[in-house]
């Protein structure tokens, strides 16, 4: 058999291996897929790494409360920067909450209150890279 029909049949005629879609970690809102490990129990995984285990936590909680406190101050389609909801919750700290706050937006982004945006587009919530807006979903 040439090479050509053998990769014909690898991609055609052997059955798709089934293993479940992808999910969304409940922390960091990011994408992750299904591995092994969690074969047996799958259906209680939540957090995509023992670094999001535990949940957002009152902080995480927090920075989604101001972003719609934020948000909600503006006008319809106008936006905020993560930094203002790290500012509000840690005025003096609030680079280390950088990356909680971008958390914060993809979960809203999940739970259908808000968009982030690059330039105006609407961006992936698990795959934007650089600098984000938050607005309201119309
Ligand atoms: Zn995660």
């Amino acid at each position: 058999m040439s090479s050509r029909a053998h990769e014909f049949l690898l991609l055609h005629a052997l059955p798709m291996t089934s293993t479940p879609p992808d999910r969304i970690c409940a922390t960091c809102g990011r994408p992750f897929s299904w591995r092994k490990k969690w074969a047996r129990d799958w259906g209680n995984v939540r957090y995509c790494s023992k670094a999001c285990r535990g949940g957002p936590g009152a902080r995480g909680e927090a920075l989604e409360r101001v972003i719609l406190g934020l948000l909600g101050k503006r006008s319809t389609g106008s936006t905020i920067c993560p930094s203002e909801a790290a500012r509000a919750v840690e005025p003096e700290e609030w680079r280390d909450l950088m990356e909680d706050a971008r958390r914060a937006a993809r979960r809203l982004v999940h739970a259908g209150k808000v968009e982030i945006t690059q330039k105006g587009r609407v961006v992936d919530p698990g795959t934007f890279r650089g600098p984000i807006r938050i607005r309201r979903v119309r």
